[in-house]
Protein backbone atom coordinates (compact mmCIF):
# COMPACT_ATOMS: atom_id res chain seq x y z
CA UNK A 1 0.00 0.00 0.00
CA UNK A 2 2.81 2.26 0.77
CA UNK A 3 4.04 2.92 -2.82
CA UNK A 4 -0.42 2.84 -4.31
CA UNK A 5 -1.56 5.95 -6.37
CA UNK A 6 -3.90 7.91 -4.75
CA UNK A 7 -6.33 6.48 -6.75
CA UNK A 8 -5.11 3.10 -6.39
CA UNK A 9 -5.17 3.69 -2.56
CA UNK A 10 -9.26 5.25 -3.07
CA UNK A 11 -9.89 2.28 -4.92
CA UNK A 12 -9.35 -0.16 -1.61
CA UNK A 13 -10.61 2.07 0.55
CA UNK A 14 -14.01 2.19 -1.15
CA UNK A 15 -13.81 -1.74 -1.86
CA UNK A 16 -13.09 -2.07 1.50
CA UNK A 17 -10.50 -3.82 1.69
CA UNK A 18 -8.42 -1.57 3.97
CA UNK A 19 -9.71 0.70 6.16
CA UNK A 20 -8.57 4.69 6.75
CA UNK A 21 -7.82 3.90 10.29
CA UNK A 22 -5.68 0.69 9.16
CA UNK A 23 -4.29 2.95 6.51
CA UNK A 24 -3.13 5.66 8.31
CA UNK A 25 -1.88 3.17 11.15
CA UNK A 26 0.51 1.88 8.46
CA UNK A 27 1.75 5.47 7.87
CA UNK A 28 1.55 5.90 11.44
CA UNK A 29 3.93 2.98 12.17
CA UNK A 30 6.68 4.22 9.10
CA UNK A 31 6.78 7.24 10.91
CA UNK A 32 7.52 6.06 14.05
CA UNK A 33 10.02 3.92 13.05
CA UNK A 34 11.99 6.37 10.51
CA UNK A 35 11.02 9.53 11.37
CA UNK A 36 13.87 9.96 14.10
CA UNK A 37 16.23 9.75 12.00
CA UNK A 38 14.38 11.37 8.91
CA UNK A 39 13.29 14.42 10.93
CA UNK A 40 10.47 14.56 8.24
CA UNK A 41 7.96 15.53 11.05
CA UNK A 42 7.52 18.37 13.27
CA UNK A 43 4.31 17.84 15.21
CA UNK A 44 2.69 14.49 15.29
CA UNK A 45 -0.98 14.31 17.28
CA UNK A 46 -1.81 10.19 16.92
CA UNK A 47 -5.07 10.72 18.51
CA UNK A 48 -5.74 13.64 16.69
CA UNK A 49 -5.26 11.88 12.91
CA UNK A 50 -6.95 8.79 14.10
CA UNK A 51 -10.05 10.61 14.45
CA UNK A 52 -10.33 11.65 11.46
CA UNK A 53 -9.35 8.41 10.04
CA UNK A 54 -12.22 7.27 11.54
CA UNK A 55 -14.75 9.91 10.66
CA UNK A 56 -13.33 9.23 6.69
CA UNK A 57 -14.05 5.49 8.04
CA UNK A 58 -17.75 6.70 8.89
CA UNK A 59 -18.58 8.75 5.55
CA UNK A 60 -16.78 5.72 3.30
CA UNK A 61 -19.66 3.80 5.09
CA UNK A 62 -21.89 6.55 3.94
CA UNK A 63 -21.12 6.69 0.25
CA UNK A 64 -20.10 9.92 0.95
CA UNK A 65 -16.46 9.51 -0.84
CA UNK A 66 -13.93 12.04 -2.33
CA UNK A 67 -11.17 11.15 -4.55
CA UNK A 68 -9.10 11.63 -1.36
CA UNK A 69 -11.36 10.35 1.15
CA UNK A 70 -9.71 8.45 3.95
CA UNK A 71 -6.20 8.93 2.62
CA UNK A 72 -3.57 10.29 4.78
CA UNK A 73 -1.46 13.60 3.77
CA UNK A 74 1.18 15.21 5.22
CA UNK A 75 1.22 19.01 5.78
CA UNK A 76 3.67 21.19 5.47
CA UNK A 77 4.21 23.21 9.02
CA UNK A 78 3.65 26.74 6.99
CA UNK A 79 -0.27 26.04 6.65
CA UNK A 80 -2.19 26.77 10.11
CA UNK A 81 -4.29 23.83 11.07
CA UNK A 82 -6.90 24.21 13.75
CA UNK A 83 -5.66 22.96 17.46
CA UNK A 84 -2.71 21.82 15.40
CA UNK A 85 1.08 23.80 16.70
CA UNK A 86 2.30 25.53 13.45
CA UNK A 87 5.52 26.25 13.90
CA UNK A 88 6.44 27.52 10.31
CA UNK A 89 10.31 26.18 11.22
CA UNK A 90 10.83 28.91 13.70
CA UNK A 91 11.82 29.20 17.27
CA UNK A 92 9.07 32.21 17.23
CA UNK A 93 6.19 29.98 17.02
CA UNK A 94 7.74 26.82 18.81
CA UNK A 95 4.56 26.76 21.45
CA UNK A 96 1.76 29.02 18.81
CA UNK A 97 -1.13 26.25 18.09
CA UNK A 98 -2.89 27.57 15.36
CA UNK A 99 -6.43 28.58 16.21
CA UNK A 100 -8.26 28.61 12.83
CA UNK A 101 -7.79 26.48 9.56
CA UNK A 102 -5.68 27.65 6.76
CA UNK A 103 -8.01 27.37 3.35
CA UNK A 104 -5.63 24.39 2.11
CA UNK A 105 -6.16 22.51 5.08
CA UNK A 106 -10.30 23.18 5.51
CA UNK A 107 -10.09 22.00 1.69
CA UNK A 108 -8.53 18.41 2.93
CA UNK A 109 -10.38 18.65 5.71
CA UNK A 110 -13.76 18.71 3.60
CA UNK A 111 -12.73 16.25 1.15
CA UNK A 112 -12.33 13.59 4.32
CA UNK A 113 -8.30 13.58 4.28
CA UNK A 114 -6.61 12.59 6.97
CA UNK A 115 -3.70 14.85 8.31
CA UNK A 116 -0.61 12.90 9.48
CA UNK A 117 1.12 15.66 10.89
CA UNK A 118 2.95 18.65 10.17
CA UNK A 119 5.93 18.49 8.42
CA UNK A 120 9.67 19.96 8.38
CA UNK A 121 10.85 23.17 6.45
CA UNK A 122 13.15 25.82 6.63
CA UNK A 123 12.42 28.39 8.96
CA UNK A 124 9.64 30.56 7.54
CA UNK A 125 10.23 28.97 3.86
CA UNK A 126 13.75 30.81 3.75
CA UNK A 127 15.72 27.77 2.61
CA UNK A 128 17.50 25.58 -0.30
CA UNK A 129 18.37 22.75 2.25
CA UNK A 130 16.17 22.58 5.39
CA UNK A 131 18.67 23.29 7.30
CA UNK A 132 17.56 26.47 8.73
CA UNK A 133 14.99 24.96 10.22
CA UNK A 134 14.88 25.94 14.37
CA UNK A 135 13.50 21.66 14.54
CA UNK A 136 16.73 20.45 13.17
CA UNK A 137 18.09 18.91 9.77
CA UNK A 138 16.05 16.98 7.70
CA UNK A 139 17.77 13.73 5.96
CA UNK A 140 17.33 12.92 2.30
CA UNK A 141 16.31 9.51 2.15
CA UNK A 142 18.42 8.36 -1.06
CA UNK A 143 21.70 9.37 0.94
CA UNK A 144 21.48 10.21 5.02
CA UNK A 145 24.54 12.55 4.55
CA UNK A 146 22.55 14.66 2.17
CA UNK A 147 20.01 17.47 2.26
CA UNK A 148 16.73 16.56 0.90
CA UNK A 149 16.38 20.40 -0.64
CA UNK A 150 14.01 22.97 0.75
CA UNK A 151 12.10 24.63 1.66
CA UNK A 152 9.62 21.92 1.98
CA UNK A 153 12.36 19.54 2.79
CA UNK A 154 10.01 17.50 5.78
CA UNK A 155 7.38 16.94 2.99
CA UNK A 156 10.28 15.92 0.54
CA UNK A 157 11.54 13.37 2.78
CA UNK A 158 8.14 12.20 4.22
CA UNK A 159 7.68 10.87 0.42
CA UNK A 160 10.28 9.97 -0.42
CA UNK A 161 10.68 7.66 2.41
CA UNK A 162 6.75 6.71 1.99
CA UNK A 163 5.91 7.92 5.30
CA UNK A 164 2.73 9.76 3.84
CA UNK A 165 0.62 9.04 1.04
CA UNK A 166 1.47 13.00 -0.61
CA UNK A 167 1.71 15.64 0.73
CA UNK A 168 1.43 19.67 0.69
CA UNK A 169 4.55 21.80 0.16
CA UNK A 170 4.45 26.09 -0.93
CA UNK A 171 7.05 27.58 -3.32
CA UNK A 172 8.02 31.07 -3.18
CA UNK A 173 11.07 30.34 -5.42
CA UNK A 174 11.49 26.66 -5.41
CA UNK A 175 10.62 25.04 -2.59
CA UNK A 176 8.37 22.38 -4.53
CA UNK A 177 10.23 21.72 -7.50
CA UNK A 178 14.03 21.75 -6.29
CA UNK A 179 13.43 19.20 -3.29
CA UNK A 180 10.99 17.36 -5.97
CA UNK A 181 14.41 17.62 -7.96
CA UNK A 182 16.74 16.08 -5.10
CA UNK A 183 14.27 13.19 -3.66
CA UNK A 184 12.98 12.05 -7.04
CA UNK A 185 8.93 12.69 -6.69
CA UNK A 186 6.55 14.83 -8.53
CA UNK A 187 5.66 18.40 -7.68
CA UNK A 188 3.57 20.97 -8.84
CA UNK A 189 3.98 24.93 -8.36
CA UNK A 190 0.80 26.41 -9.70
CA UNK A 191 -0.23 29.61 -11.21
CA UNK A 192 0.09 32.55 -8.57
CA UNK A 193 -3.66 33.00 -7.59
CA UNK A 194 -5.00 29.57 -8.59
CA UNK A 195 -4.68 28.16 -4.39
CA UNK A 196 -5.70 30.33 -1.50
CA UNK A 197 -2.73 31.53 0.56
CA UNK A 198 -5.24 32.60 3.52
CA UNK A 199 -3.49 30.28 6.61
CA UNK A 200 -0.35 30.29 4.91
CA UNK A 201 1.74 32.04 7.06
CA UNK A 202 3.32 34.59 4.37
CA UNK A 203 7.13 35.17 3.59
CA UNK A 204 7.09 36.75 0.36
CA UNK A 205 3.30 37.29 -0.73
CA UNK A 206 3.53 38.12 -4.42
CA UNK A 207 5.03 34.72 -4.74
CA UNK A 208 3.95 32.57 -2.35
CA UNK A 209 2.19 29.53 -3.92
CA UNK A 210 0.94 26.00 -2.37
CA UNK A 211 1.31 22.72 -4.32
CA UNK A 212 0.76 19.04 -4.14
CA UNK A 213 3.86 17.12 -3.94
CA UNK A 214 3.55 13.58 -4.33
CA UNK A 215 4.55 10.37 -6.45
CA UNK A 216 3.33 10.98 -9.82
CA UNK A 217 1.33 13.53 -11.98
CA UNK A 218 -1.52 11.94 -11.51
CA UNK A 219 -1.82 12.02 -7.64
CA UNK A 220 -0.98 15.67 -7.88
CA UNK A 221 -3.73 16.37 -10.24
CA UNK A 222 -5.98 15.20 -7.88
CA UNK A 223 -4.41 17.09 -5.21
CA UNK A 224 -4.82 19.88 -7.35
CA UNK A 225 -8.76 19.15 -7.58
CA UNK A 226 -8.61 19.45 -3.60
CA UNK A 227 -6.31 22.61 -3.06
CA UNK A 228 -7.32 24.77 -5.84
CA UNK A 229 -10.31 27.08 -6.52
CA UNK A 230 -11.30 31.01 -5.44
CA UNK A 231 -11.35 31.61 -2.02
CA UNK A 232 -12.41 35.47 -0.96
CA UNK A 233 -10.57 35.81 2.31
CA UNK A 234 -7.00 35.92 0.01
CA UNK A 235 -7.59 39.14 -1.76
CA UNK A 236 -4.43 37.66 -4.61
CA UNK A 237 -6.72 34.45 -4.92
CA UNK A 238 -8.36 34.91 -8.93
CA UNK A 239 -11.95 33.85 -9.22
CA UNK A 240 -12.33 31.62 -11.63
CA UNK A 241 -14.38 28.32 -12.82
CA UNK A 242 -13.57 25.31 -11.15
CA UNK A 243 -11.56 22.86 -13.08
CA UNK A 244 -11.25 19.36 -13.25
CA UNK A 245 -6.77 18.97 -13.17
CA UNK A 246 -7.20 15.28 -14.57
CA UNK A 247 -9.30 15.95 -17.72
CA UNK A 248 -6.07 16.60 -20.14
CA UNK A 249 -4.27 12.96 -18.39
CA UNK A 250 -4.09 10.76 -21.47
CA UNK A 251 -4.36 13.66 -24.31
CA UNK A 252 -0.90 12.54 -26.58
CA UNK A 253 1.33 14.62 -27.28
CA UNK A 254 1.74 14.62 -30.60
CA UNK A 255 2.45 17.94 -31.92
CA UNK A 256 3.28 19.78 -28.46
CA UNK A 257 6.19 21.94 -28.99
CA UNK A 258 8.49 21.77 -25.97
CA UNK A 259 10.85 25.20 -25.28
CA UNK A 260 14.47 24.49 -24.66
CA UNK A 261 15.84 28.30 -23.14
CA UNK A 262 19.76 27.98 -23.81
CA UNK A 263 20.31 29.58 -20.44
CA UNK A 264 19.04 26.69 -18.87
CA UNK A 265 21.70 24.41 -20.17
CA UNK A 266 24.94 26.64 -19.84
CA UNK A 267 27.43 26.97 -17.22
CA UNK A 268 26.78 26.21 -13.19
CA UNK A 269 24.51 23.33 -15.08
CA UNK A 270 26.13 19.99 -13.62
CA UNK A 271 27.34 17.44 -16.44
CA UNK A 272 25.60 14.42 -15.49
CA UNK A 273 22.23 16.56 -14.73
CA UNK A 274 22.14 18.10 -17.85
CA UNK A 275 22.63 14.19 -18.94
CA UNK A 276 19.59 13.37 -17.76
CA UNK A 277 17.66 16.20 -18.67
CA UNK A 278 18.32 15.78 -22.39
CA UNK A 279 17.81 12.23 -22.52
CA UNK A 280 13.83 12.85 -21.12
CA UNK A 281 13.88 15.51 -23.22
CA UNK A 282 14.60 12.73 -26.26
CA UNK A 283 11.88 10.51 -25.18
CA UNK A 284 9.40 13.26 -25.21
CA UNK A 285 10.58 13.31 -28.68
CA UNK A 286 9.99 9.80 -28.96
CA UNK A 287 6.12 10.77 -27.71
CA UNK A 288 5.69 13.09 -30.89
CA UNK A 289 6.73 16.33 -29.07
CA UNK A 290 8.75 19.05 -31.28
CA UNK A 291 11.73 21.24 -29.40
CA UNK A 292 12.50 24.42 -30.15
CA UNK A 293 15.48 26.81 -29.29
CA UNK A 294 14.22 29.78 -26.78
CA UNK A 295 15.97 32.25 -25.11
CA UNK A 296 14.76 33.29 -21.39
CA UNK A 297 17.81 36.38 -21.97
CA UNK A 298 16.97 37.91 -18.50
CA UNK A 299 17.70 34.85 -16.48
CA UNK A 300 20.88 35.76 -14.58
CA UNK A 301 19.26 38.70 -12.83
CA UNK A 302 16.03 36.11 -11.72
CA UNK A 303 18.65 35.62 -8.13
CA UNK A 304 19.01 39.29 -7.58
CA UNK A 305 15.76 40.65 -8.45
CA UNK A 306 14.32 37.65 -6.06
CA UNK A 307 16.80 38.86 -3.46
CA UNK A 308 15.91 42.13 -3.37
CA UNK A 309 11.59 41.33 -3.63
CA UNK A 310 11.60 38.59 -1.40
CA UNK A 311 13.29 40.46 1.59
CA UNK A 312 11.58 43.01 1.19
CA UNK A 313 8.43 41.32 1.83
CA UNK A 314 9.74 39.25 4.18
CA UNK A 315 10.85 42.19 6.52
CA UNK A 316 7.09 43.65 6.38
CA UNK A 317 5.48 40.17 6.39
CA UNK A 318 7.60 39.35 9.58
CA UNK A 319 7.27 42.67 11.34
CA UNK A 320 3.71 41.00 13.16
CA UNK A 321 6.25 39.15 15.58
CA UNK A 322 6.68 41.59 17.94
CA UNK A 323 6.39 39.29 21.37
CA UNK A 324 3.01 41.11 22.27
CA UNK A 325 -0.08 38.86 20.24
CA UNK A 326 1.37 35.88 19.97
CA UNK A 327 4.57 33.71 19.66
CA UNK A 328 8.30 34.32 21.41
CA UNK A 329 8.47 36.83 23.92
CA UNK A 330 11.42 37.11 25.51
CA UNK A 331 11.52 35.85 29.80
CA UNK A 332 13.30 39.22 30.72
CA UNK A 333 13.68 43.14 29.20
CA UNK A 334 13.63 46.49 30.63
CA UNK A 335 11.11 48.34 28.62
CA UNK A 336 8.90 47.61 25.89
CA UNK A 337 11.84 48.18 22.78
CA UNK A 338 13.95 46.09 24.72
CA UNK A 339 11.12 43.43 24.88
CA UNK A 340 10.66 43.76 21.27
CA UNK A 341 14.13 43.44 20.24
CA UNK A 342 14.92 40.86 23.01
CA UNK A 343 12.16 38.55 21.72
CA UNK A 344 12.93 39.15 17.92
CA UNK A 345 16.75 37.96 18.55
CA UNK A 346 15.84 34.97 20.69
CA UNK A 347 12.77 34.15 17.83
CA UNK A 348 14.38 34.38 14.76
CA UNK A 349 17.19 32.43 13.24
CA UNK A 350 20.02 33.58 11.22
CA UNK A 351 18.93 33.52 7.85
CA UNK A 352 15.53 34.87 8.85
CA UNK A 353 17.44 38.01 10.23
CA UNK A 354 20.00 38.07 7.31
CA UNK A 355 16.49 38.37 5.26
CA UNK A 356 15.04 41.31 7.34
CA UNK A 357 17.86 43.17 7.38
CA UNK A 358 18.08 43.07 3.29
CA UNK A 359 14.56 43.73 3.05
CA UNK A 360 14.66 46.96 5.03
CA UNK A 361 17.56 48.01 3.51
CA UNK A 362 16.60 48.14 0.03
CA UNK A 363 12.84 49.75 1.53
CA UNK A 364 14.78 52.08 3.07
CA UNK A 365 14.03 55.70 1.54
CA UNK A 366 17.75 56.25 0.46
CA UNK A 367 17.93 53.00 -1.34
CA UNK A 368 14.13 52.28 -2.25
CA UNK A 369 14.69 53.83 -6.00
CA UNK A 370 17.92 52.64 -6.62
CA UNK A 371 17.06 48.41 -5.16
CA UNK A 372 13.47 47.71 -5.30
CA UNK A 373 12.17 49.91 -7.87
CA UNK A 374 14.76 48.61 -10.05
CA UNK A 375 13.89 44.79 -9.04
CA UNK A 376 10.27 45.30 -9.53
CA UNK A 377 11.36 46.98 -13.71
CA UNK A 378 13.47 44.02 -13.96
CA UNK A 379 10.63 41.37 -12.43
CA UNK A 380 8.87 42.71 -15.67
CA UNK A 381 11.24 42.18 -18.07
CA UNK A 382 11.56 38.67 -16.89
CA UNK A 383 7.92 38.08 -16.88
CA UNK A 384 7.69 39.40 -20.62
CA UNK A 385 10.78 36.88 -21.36
CA UNK A 386 8.52 34.11 -20.68
CA UNK A 387 5.70 36.12 -22.87
CA UNK A 388 8.01 36.21 -25.71
CA UNK A 389 8.60 32.48 -25.29
CA UNK A 390 5.46 31.32 -25.29
CA UNK A 391 4.56 32.51 -28.65
CA UNK A 392 7.51 29.53 -29.99
CA UNK A 393 6.32 27.23 -27.85
CA UNK A 394 3.45 25.72 -25.52
CA UNK A 395 5.63 24.05 -22.60
CA UNK A 396 9.19 24.65 -21.47
CA UNK A 397 11.49 22.14 -20.54
CA UNK A 398 14.88 22.35 -18.70
CA UNK A 399 16.53 21.05 -15.13
CA UNK A 400 14.57 22.03 -11.89
CA UNK A 401 18.49 21.76 -9.92
CA UNK A 402 21.67 22.90 -11.26
CA UNK A 403 22.61 19.33 -9.30
CA UNK A 404 21.88 16.57 -7.24
CA UNK A 405 21.16 16.50 -3.23
CA UNK A 406 24.16 17.85 -1.72
CA UNK A 407 26.21 16.75 1.51
CA UNK A 408 24.36 18.44 4.42
CA UNK A 409 26.46 21.41 6.05
CA UNK A 410 28.69 21.95 2.50
CA UNK A 411 26.42 25.24 1.47
CA UNK A 412 25.84 25.85 4.77
CA UNK A 413 28.16 28.76 5.71
CA UNK A 414 27.97 30.06 1.60
CA UNK A 415 24.94 32.21 1.56
CA UNK A 416 24.95 32.86 -2.40
CA UNK A 417 25.95 28.98 -3.26
CA UNK A 418 22.66 28.38 -1.43
CA UNK A 419 20.92 30.73 -3.35
CA UNK A 420 21.79 29.49 -6.71
CA UNK A 421 19.97 26.56 -5.91
CA UNK A 422 17.41 28.14 -7.37
CA UNK A 423 18.33 29.40 -10.61
CA UNK A 424 16.29 27.89 -12.70
CA UNK A 425 12.65 28.07 -10.37
CA UNK A 426 12.61 31.57 -9.55
CA UNK A 427 11.90 33.17 -12.65
CA UNK A 428 8.61 31.22 -12.49
CA UNK A 429 7.76 32.83 -9.49
CA UNK A 430 8.74 36.32 -10.48
CA UNK A 431 6.45 35.87 -13.61
CA UNK A 432 3.59 34.02 -11.81
CA UNK A 433 3.69 31.06 -13.88
CA UNK A 434 3.14 27.59 -13.13
CA UNK A 435 6.45 25.02 -12.90
CA UNK A 436 7.01 21.27 -11.57
CA UNK A 437 9.02 19.18 -11.55
CA UNK A 438 9.28 15.51 -11.82
CA UNK A 439 12.13 12.97 -11.88
CA UNK A 440 13.82 11.64 -15.32
CA UNK A 441 16.36 9.61 -14.00
CA UNK A 442 19.39 9.40 -11.30
CA UNK A 443 23.00 11.03 -11.39
CA UNK A 444 25.07 9.10 -8.98
CA UNK A 445 22.58 7.42 -7.63
CA UNK A 446 21.01 10.56 -6.57
CA UNK A 447 17.44 11.28 -7.93
CA UNK A 448 17.05 14.06 -11.16
CA UNK A 449 14.31 16.23 -11.67
CA UNK A 450 13.06 17.04 -15.57
CA UNK A 451 11.40 20.99 -14.94
CA UNK A 452 8.50 21.76 -16.71
CA UNK A 453 6.98 25.36 -16.79
CA UNK A 454 3.73 26.16 -18.46
CA UNK A 455 2.13 29.42 -19.49
CA UNK A 456 -0.77 30.68 -17.03
CA UNK A 457 -3.49 28.75 -16.00
CA UNK A 458 -2.28 25.74 -18.28
CA UNK A 459 -1.53 23.10 -15.45
CA UNK A 460 -3.91 20.57 -17.03
CA UNK A 461 -1.92 20.56 -20.04
CA UNK A 462 1.24 20.22 -17.99
CA UNK A 463 -0.06 17.97 -15.89
CA UNK A 464 -0.63 15.91 -18.88
CA UNK A 465 2.57 16.12 -20.13
CA UNK A 466 3.82 14.56 -16.93
CA UNK A 467 1.57 11.39 -17.03
CA UNK A 468 2.47 10.88 -20.86
CA UNK A 469 5.85 10.59 -19.70
CA UNK A 470 5.70 8.43 -16.24
CA UNK A 471 3.17 5.84 -18.51
CA UNK A 472 6.34 5.00 -19.68
CA UNK A 473 8.95 5.08 -17.55
CA UNK A 474 9.87 3.82 -13.92
CA UNK A 475 12.13 6.86 -12.53
CA UNK A 476 8.83 7.79 -10.26
CA UNK A 477 8.45 4.50 -8.99
CA UNK A 478 11.57 4.20 -7.54
CA UNK A 479 12.12 3.78 -3.86
CA UNK A 480 15.48 4.41 -1.93
CA UNK A 481 17.19 1.95 -0.57
CA UNK A 482 16.99 0.48 3.19
CA UNK A 483 13.22 2.57 3.79
CA UNK A 484 10.99 -0.29 2.68
N1 LIG B 1 15.37 28.92 -1.70
C1 LIG B 1 14.60 30.11 -1.86
C2 LIG B 1 14.75 30.98 -0.63
O1 LIG B 1 15.52 30.65 0.19
C3 LIG B 1 13.17 29.77 -2.12
C4 LIG B 1 12.45 29.30 -0.92
C5 LIG B 1 11.00 29.01 -1.19
O2 LIG B 1 10.60 28.77 -2.31
N2 LIG B 1 10.21 29.08 -0.13
O3 LIG B 1 14.13 31.97 -0.49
Amino acid sequence: MINASLKEMAAALAAKKISSVELTQLFLARIKSLNPDMNAYITLDEARTLAQAKLADARIANGDITPVTGIPFAQKDIFCAKDWRTTCGSRMLENFIAPYDAHVISQFDHAGAVNLGKTNMDEFAMGSSNETSYFGKVKNPWDRERVPGGSSGGSAAAIAARLCAAATGTDTGGSIRQPASLCGFTGLKPTYGVVSRYGMIAFASSLDQAGPMAKSAEDCALMMNVMAGFDERDSTSLQRDKEDYTRDLNKPLAGLKIGLPKEYFAEGLSAEVAKVVQDAIAHYRKLGAETVDISLPNTRLSIPVYYVIAPAEASSNLSRYDGVRYGHRAAEYTDLLDMYCKSRAEGFGAEVKRRILIGTYVLSAGYYDAYYLKAQQIRRLIAQDFEEAFKHCDIIMGPSAPGTAFKIGEKADDPVAMYLQDIYTIAVNLAGLPGMSIPAGFANKLPVGLQIIGNYFDEARMLNVAHAYQQQTDWHKQMPEGIA
